[in-house]
């Protein structure tokens, strides 16, 4: 990743990535994250991770093993991480007009991403996603015994500028996110969204077009994903479970084992690598 200042004002400018990934899945999913969508909005790409990851600058990445303690599927560990999401969304916040989290298992489509973001108000408190239930969270507990929406962290969640100076005295203090996730025992995704509805009496904005890999029917019906794929925001994979495996694969399947990088080349076949791998 190359950080260089660029003067286009397009709104691909305007939205900060922040992607949650640990040294472990670097080999089996990060690195084909930075084979296909990464590349196309490199700059604006953050990760928080426990250790020191190849080919990204020094300056778009926070460490957190001192702080989140050894890397494990944890509700404190993830939480922990999650909370770093913050340092870097209050650190460019005037850079920035969205910020979004995405999981190092998903593919953004960022021109759908921008188009869907263009058409809502920054200066507006936005809490955008998938909801995780069908249903809101019914939550019956004191001092706030109402129910709410939370999104899905692993299927993409995005914040307008306003929603994250308004969440700043709740996220500034990262201790303070955590200690949040443990006293209510909420995952940091659940938690998020209690944060936003309770304190701040933002709703969430639902968009189906967010997916993550919980999603089991999603790749299930290959004539209905082909009629939609090309309108969706994010995709989830989970190898060898939930991935797309119907789609030609375009690549050897070593070098592209979800193929990620195939759809990458269905939805831009003009890329240069993609037409001749479409020819072949
Ligand atoms: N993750 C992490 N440390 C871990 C396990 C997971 O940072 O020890 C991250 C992982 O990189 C991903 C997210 O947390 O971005 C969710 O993990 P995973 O996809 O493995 O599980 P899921 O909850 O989606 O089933
Ligand atoms: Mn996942």
């Amino acid at each position: 990743i190359q950080s260089s200042s660029s003067s286009s004002s397009s709104s691909s400018n305007r939205i900060m990535y922040v992607i949650r990934t640990s040294s472990k899945f670097y080999t089996t999913r990060l690195k084909y994250l930075l084979q296909t969508w990464i590349l196309l909005v490199n700059e604006h790409v953050y990760f928080i991770t426990d250790k020191i990851l190849p080919n990204i600058s020094y300056n778009h990445f926070i460490l957190t093993e001192k702080i989140c303690g050894h890397e494990k599927h944890a509700m404190n560990t993830l939480c922990c991480k999650t909370a770093h999401d913050f340092i870097f969304f209050h650190r460019y916040l005037t850079k920035y007009d969205w910020f979004c989290h995405f999981d190092d298992d998903q593919y953004v489509n960022i021109n759908n991403l921008e188009k869907y973001l263009s058409t809502l108000n920054f200066n507006r408190p936005y809490y955008i996603g998938r909801n995780s239930w069908s249903k809101p969270l019914n939550r019956l507990k004191q001092p706030y015994p109402y129910p709410f929406w939370f999104a899905t962290l692993g299927a993409g969640v995005c914040l307008s500028k306003y929603l994250v100076h308004l969440l700043e005295p709740y996220t500034r203090n990262i201790s303070k996110f955590i200690n949040g996730c443990l006293k209510e025992n909420y995952h940091d995704d659940i938690y998020l969204g209690f944060l936003i509805s309770a304190y701040l009496n933002v709703t969430l904005t639902k968009n189906i077009r967010f997916h993550s890999h919980l999603e089991k029917d999603f790749y299930k019906d290959k004539q209905k994903f082909f009629k939609i794929f090309t309108e969706q925001i994010t995709f989830g994979f989970f190898y060898p479970y939930n991935y797309p495996n119907f789609l030609p694969n375009f690549y050897q399947s070593h070098l592209d084992r979800s193929h990620i990088r195939t759809l990458h080349c269905l939805l831009y076949p003009y890329i240069f690598e993609c037409q001749i791998k479409i020819r072949q």
